[in-house]
């Protein structure tokens, strides 16, 4: 048993934990959204996890809703994942070689995702964007790359674009450190606007390499595709000779068995993104991520082809033997309970806020959800402009309700919530007790 092996000392208070680290380390975390900023307060400085819970080093234990951003489908810890991946690290936990386990986990991959012919194995979302980019432009010999505000897609310097004001026709830099002349081969567009696309590819299309898309949208809260906006991206691409790079980062293994391509293909008509990105999921919590599709691009990578991509630790054992627990547990069951987890979580919280008489709408995609808050955005929002319209100042006093109430949600407005398989009757019934208290904080909450 895990958690009687672990010490029961308390390494100290969350407020003395996060001092400490704020010395340390710049802002106290390795990962900006971890530092509160958004809602304000002491960050939880987490020590164990398990099933739905997570246990803070105060020993305070709360209904995660984060999941570890997403891969923890199964719940925390599951046991068939942590004996993979023991008995993995028992083996040696890095060999700078292949293994078999590599091969096994591309294969499952390519099992669930058809659009996948062949899969190249990297640690993190933000290489696997990078790699898909460098790839498309190496295919296409073409430079210029569109992407939607507000889709995040890692933290590489093209991808840090923002859209100029006015007559700007290309991306200003998003982030200090990014040159200009970089962000300037990104077009950043107004999601699920197909016209926006049209009329790039009118003016550019014949130096645009690929347009890259959240296969549904996750990172501005939740923000699904308009019906057919995928399959029109595929096909208005094609047209001009550019690629499409599907990010799956997020949603891929987790809204279905074959990801947002699996959902669209069941309800609104296949569509064959040329290149995907994975991760989170792929990993089961440990550094996968991929890139994959068809096989005639993935043959221009390195050692094959002309494109140049590699890692000291892509296909690292230990990190495989989780993804592939992580997926072969994945199945039906697990997909059908997320779904119905999802669905009883996000009504709940929507009840709450209508009896107080928050003007809200829930956002969905799958079984990913998130809320906007405000009369102006209570019919649902369809982009970033929409989602920057809404009341986003009820989300903090929100979410302290519910951290005090002992459930952990993603802390900022601009995140999706994620359950997991683990999200029992117990679980489900801690959130919906601490929902009318948090729900009161949100109709009494002023802006700032
Ligand atoms: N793409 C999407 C859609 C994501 O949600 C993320 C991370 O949240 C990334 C890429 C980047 O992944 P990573 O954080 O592993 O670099």
């Amino acid at each position: 048993d895990t958690a009687a092996s672990l010490p029961t000392r308390s390494p100290g208070t969350n407020a003395d934990l996060f001092a400490r680290a704020q010395a340390a380390i710049p802002g106290g975390v390795n990962s900006p959204v971890r530092a509160f900023r958004s809602v304000g307060g002491t960050p939880r400085f987490l020590v164990s996890a398990r099933g739905p819970y997570v246990t803070d080093a105060e020993g305070r234990e709360y209904v995660d809703l984060v999941a570890g951003w997403g891969p923890a489908i199964l719940g925390h810890a599951d046991p068939r994942v942590i004996e993979a991946v023991t008995d993995a690290a028992r083996r040696g936990l890095s060999f700078g070689s292949s293994t078999p386990a590599e091969t096994e986990l591309a294969e499952l991959v390519e099992q669930r995702v058809a659009p996948v012919e062949q899969l190249r194995l990297v640690s993190t979302g933000t290489e696997a964007t990078m790699s898909a980019i460098r790839l498309a432009r190496g295919f296409t010999g073409r430079d210029l790359l569109v992407k939607f505000a507000g889709h995040y897609h890692g933290h590489s310097d093209g991808l840090l674009a923002e859209a100029g004001s006015g007559l700007a026709t290309f991306a200003l830099p998003g982030s200090a450190g990014v040159p200009a002349d970089i962000a300037a081969l990104t077009l950043v567009l107004p999601y699920n606007d197909l016209d926006a696309v049209r009329a790039a590819f009118a003016d550019h299309g014949d130096r645009i390499a690929a347009v890259i898309v959240e296969a549904a949208a996750a990172n501005m809260g939740v923000v699904p595709p308009l019906p057919g906006f995928n399959r029109a991206l595929v096909d208005l691409a094609h047209a001009h000779g550019a690629l499409v790079i599907s990010d799956e980062v997020l949603t891929g293994f987790r809204v279905s068995k074959a990801g947002w391509w699996g959902v669209e293909r069941g309800t609104d008509g296949e569509y064959t993104p040329d290149l995907l990105t994975f991760g989170k999921v792929i990993g089961g919590g440990m550094p996968v991520a991929a890139l994959g599709g068809r096989a005639d691009i993935m043959q221009q990578l390195a050692p094959v082809g002309p494109v140049y991509q590699a890692g000291t630790l892509s296909g690292n054992p230990v990190a495989v033997a989780a993804g592939v627990a992580t997926l072969r547990a994945a199945d039906a069951a697990v997909y059908a309970h997320l779904d119905a987890a999802a669905a009883t979580i996000s009504s709940a919280v929507s009840d709450a806020l209508a009896a107080e008489g928050v003007a809200h709408a829930v956002q969905r995609a799958g079984n990913l959800f998130s809320f906007v808050f405000g009369d102006g955005v209570a019919s649902g929002v369809t982009d970033y402009a929409g989602v920057q319209r809404q009341e986003g100042w009820r989300y903090a006093p929100f979410f302290h309700a519910m951290l005090d109430a002992g459930v952990s949600l993603p802390p900022s407005v601009y995140e999706a919530w994620f359950v997991t398989a683990a999200h029992d009757d117990a679980a489900i019934g801690r959130i919906v007790e601490a929902l009318p208290a948090a729900a009161r904080a949100a109709a009494s909450a002023r802006p700032a």
